[in-house]
């Protein structure tokens, strides 16, 4: 697995800096574009990792997954009146799908309907930033794990867009909370800041039956855990997820920080990192790093 890791890490060095770091969240927007990291976590608990494997990153969208698991413990079936299963096939900010469906968004990694899981564990817990990071703290195994005040901040700046999503789902009543509140709660969760490594732990439950080993927990049941898989594979990489499917063939979240996570289902979760971003908003070594991994080992879902 290590002298795997080298191969990855040889093939995609010359795609490391190639595109350009989120600048749309301005305290984003310095990070350095020449960092790469990989890490594997196997369901034996075996870690294997290269490059810049430990430096922390913001997680952004790679949290939605985070706070969906959190919904799917609580609500069950019954959250999915609220919102899809769906692809999007568009932009993940885009708004003109929640008006000619109702304000119901299209699946739970776009921003409209991470806005609706935010809203739904708002509801449900006191402070539901403290109690995702508390979760993601426990499965990852790192009692470290810090948010990044400045970035949540500066995405709350500039919060129009996001913000407009969530008004126009209260005016269709598929939104509970006070908006402002719920929007701090979900940029604060994109705000977490995790290493390769961290999240390659983190997210070895999904390879493991909906088991982290971790913490010794079954967060989610077999069948949900599956669920989850297919909903990363189908919408987890922006309006990319079809190329990912067929050029990676593997359930893969990925956030504008640089972050790709993907599952090898009952063997390992494996994470990629580096910062600068293809057109749609994935990291483009991350991308690279994952395709020549299932080249390599030749696994894959499909
Ligand atoms: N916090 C980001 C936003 O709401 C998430 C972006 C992402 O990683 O997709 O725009």
């Amino acid at each position: 697995m290590q002298s795997l890791l080298r191969t990855i890490y040889d093939d995609v060095k010359p795609l490391v800096g190639q595109g350009k770091v989120a600048d749309y969240i301005p305290a984003l927007a310095s990070v350095d574009p020449n960092q790469f990291g990989i890490a594997i976590f196997s369901n034996k608990g075996e870690l294997y990792q290269i490059g810049d494997a430990e430096v922390p990153f913001s997680i952004q969208s790679i949290s939605k997954v985070f706070s969906l698991t959190l919904a799917i413990k609580h609500y069950g079936e019954g959250m999915w009146q609220r919102v899809g299963r769906e692809p999007s096939g568009l932009p993940f900010n885009s708004l003109v799908q929640l008006e000619y469906e109702n304000g119901v968004p299209r699946n739970p990694f776009i921003n409209a309907g991470a806005l609706v899981i935010s809203d739904m564990n708002q509801s449900r817990f006191a402070s539901p930033h403290y109690a995702m990071s508390e979760f993601v703290r426990r499965i990852s195994g790192n009692p470290e794990l810090k948010t990044d005040l400045k970035v949540a901040d500066s995405e709350y700046e500039f919060r129009h867009r996001n913000a407009a999503m969530a008004h126009l789902m209260k005016s269709n009543g598929n939104f509970e909370n006070d908006v402002e509140e719920v929007l701090k709660s979900y940029f604060a969760n994109c705000a977490l800041r995790m290493s390769c490594v961290d999240l390659a732990k983190a997210f070895n439950f999904l390879a493991n039956k909906g088991f982290c080993s971790i913490s010794n927990e079954q967060v989610l049941s077999e069948q949900e855990a599956r669920q989850v898989n297919a909903l990363m594979a189908t919408s987890g990489m922006y309006d990319e997820a079809g190329s990912f499917a067929f050029q990676v063939g593997l359930p893969g979240k990925s956030g504008v920080g640089g972050g790709v996570v993907a599952i090898v289902p009952n063997r390992f979760s494996v994470c990629v990192w580096s910062p600068a971003l293809n057109k749609v908003g994935n990291s483009t070594a991350g991308v690279a790093a994952l395709e020549s991994m299932t080249k390599h080992i030749g696994w894959s879902v499909y």
